[in-house]
């Protein structure tokens, strides 16, 4: 399942990458932007744009609430999204697949003491940030516990 979400959707975009989903955001997608991006990607858009509905648009999902919470609450049960086994493996800035990357490898851009406390690292090909499991990724997941959305296994 892929997704693009509307402008006003920054905050839902993180979050749906975070637990791995696919999804086309930036400031070119809203309107016309968004219908177009989402028929040539095959994308189901996210709006909260009640009049998208006027311009024709391909399959889309109405966010209700202006709550990031509630939102991905939303597009979890609506779109059946659980469990949430592919957390951590998208790049919550640019949407790119990271790619395991060995300790060694990235000596020279995490601070030492994260080197050395830390042994799985995370690439992404396109932006080139580096992600490891440190207490970003707890926090994140306290999160995804709070709201009722945790799997076994992550
Ligand atoms: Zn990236």
């Amino acid at each position: 399942m892929k997704f693009a979400a509307d402008k006003m959707l920054g905050r839902l975009t993180k979050w749906l990458r975070v637990i791995g989903q696919d999804v086309a955001y930036g400031p070119h997608l809203s309107g016309y932007g968004l219908i177009r991006a989402a028929r040539r990607e095959g994308r189901l858009i996210l709006t909260r744009d009640r009049a998208l509905a006027t311009k024709n648009p391909p399959e889309y999902l109405l966010i209700e609430s202006d709550r990031f919470r509630e939102q991905l609450k939303q597009v979890v049960r609506a779109c059946r999204l659980g469990p949430l086994k592919e957390a951590f493996t998208r790049c919550v800035e640019c949407n790119s697949l990271l790619e395991p990357i060995a300790g060694g490898a990235v000596k020279e851009k995490v601070p030492p003491y994260v080197l050395s406390t830390q042994k799985k690292f995370s690439l992404c090909p396109t932006c080139r940030r580096i992600y490891w499991p440190a207490t970003h990724q707890q926090k994140m997941l306290e999160e995804l516990r709070n709201l009722g959305l945790e799997s076994p296994g992550i």
